[in-house]
């Protein structure tokens, strides 16, 4: 028998996964449950690599299944189909640690109480992510499951960058920004310490740009600002998520337009966006591909409010070394890319257009480094799960 760890990272609509043999962590086999809870399309299942094959042939997932039945189904199916492995630890992302998490914790019934208190910070995730851990604790309650947190990347950074100009007491009781993307942020992070190893140690800005998109300043590969806040609404245009606008509107939206907070609430996460502007997609390719003068609109205010967040950061590094694309946009949109960059010449930012084109990793032709470098959670949580799963095995 092989001991495999699972590392399981529950977005807004999907679960992804990644099967590692535990102790060397070679890779066996990642994919996808898409489409968990979306309206008009049925949820679906894809997995690549050396252990794929028995996993995705005749998978079917019921059409509405959600993140805590899609978790449930591929443990069980792993364990059906795959019975010369044998599920040692599970390391699960975690949306939000608050400021009382800054390193991965294998999950307690305590701890998951206590993980539970930020579900109302990040409503569309923190339930996907703790729900298969809830229900594993029941079922396997030896099995052992290691929370990993994106806000845990940005508590280095300091104290004028967390706090929010209201009044004292709301920082006293946590009302501070976290900041999210943190486990894709460190593993871009230990890929430039390989890649750059000196110039990275300056001032970095990384793009993560997906369905959720931020920004992250580092200096010496610490995150030192991020777009994202409290919640995961701010900062820049998403998907669907409106990113930072005029608070006073939203008040203007309650108390002159009449809309309830849960109406606002559906606005600004589920309604804006790509998907609000367009009024077509929350998805860039849709978008690129329809080319209408209203996909064009949605397309270059992406890219405008990506580049002022970008000037907004350089100015907390006082300058730019490395600029770093990532997630489904920045890996794989030529178009944004150029589109962001050309904002940026005063920062020391060219594009190489054939190699931007070809998605190169190195596509800058300016005095300051422009990468390409494509993400990886699931190696991030793994890392850290079969750490502490050592150590619990060293401990007994
Ligand atoms: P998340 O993990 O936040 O759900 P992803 O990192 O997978 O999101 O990014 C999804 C976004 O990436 C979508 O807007 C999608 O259109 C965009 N994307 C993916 N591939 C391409 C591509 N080849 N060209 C343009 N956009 C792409």
């Amino acid at each position: 028998m092989t001991g495999v760890l699972l590392a399981l990272n529950a977005g807004s609509s999907s679960l992804k996964f990644a099967l590692y043999d535990a102790s060397s962590l070679t890779p066996l086999c990642r994919g996808a449950a898409a489409a968990l809870g979306a309206k008009g399309q049925a949820a679906h299942f894809s997995a690549q690599g050396s252990a794929a094959e028995p996993l995705a042939a005749g998978a079917a997932l019921a059409p509405d299944i959600d993140h805590e039945g899609a978790a449930r189904w591929l443990i069980e199916r792993i364990g059906a189909r795959l019975p010369e492995l044998e599920l040692a630890v599970v390391g699960h992302r975690v949306v939000h640690g608050g400021a009382e998490f800054s390193s991965p914790v294998r999950v307690t019934p305590e701890i998951l109480a206590r993980l539970e208190a930020y579900i109302p910070l990040a409503p569309g995730h923190q339930p996907h992510n703790l729900a298969p851990i809830h229900s594993l604790l029941a079922s396997r309650p030896d099995l052992p499951q290691i929370a990993c947190f994106d806000t845990a990347f940005h508590r280095t950074q300091p104290r004028v960058a967390q706090l929010f100009p209201l009044p004292r007491a709301f920082a006293e009781r946590g009302v501070l920004r976290y900041g999210f993307h943190g486990l894709s942020y460190q593993f871009i992070a230990q890929e430039l310490r390989r890649l750059l190893p000196e110039r990275a140690q300056g001032r970095v800005i990384v793009a993560h740009l997906g369905h959720g998109a931020s920004l992250c300043a580092m200096r010496g590969l610490e995150s030192v600002a991020t777009t994202m806040g409290f919640t995961a609404l701010d900062g820049l245009m998403m998907g669907s998520r409106s990113g930072a606008i005029d608070p006073g509107l939203l008040l203007h939206l309650i108390l002159q337009e009449g809309l309830s907070a849960l109406a606002v609430h559906k606005l600004l996460y589920d309604e804006s966006g790509l998907l609000g502007v367009s009024g077509i997609s929350d998805d860039l390719r849709a978008l690129e591909a329809d080319g209408s003068p209203v996909a064009e609109e949605a397309m270059a205010l992406f890219a405008y409010r990506a580049a002022r967040e970008i000037g907004s950061l350089a100015s907390a590094l006082g300058g730019l070394d490395c600029l770093v694309f990532t997630a489904g946009i920045g890996e794989n949109s030529p178009t944004m890319r150029a589109r962001i960059c050309g904002y940026l010449g005063y920062l020391g930012v060219a594009l190489d257009d054939a190699a931007n084109a070809r998605g190169a990793l190195s596509i800058g032709a300016g005095a300051a480094e422009v990468l390409v470098v494509a993400t990886n959670e699931e190696a991030v949580i793994a890392e850290a799960a079969r750490g502490l799963w050592r150590e619990g095995a060293a401990g007994r």
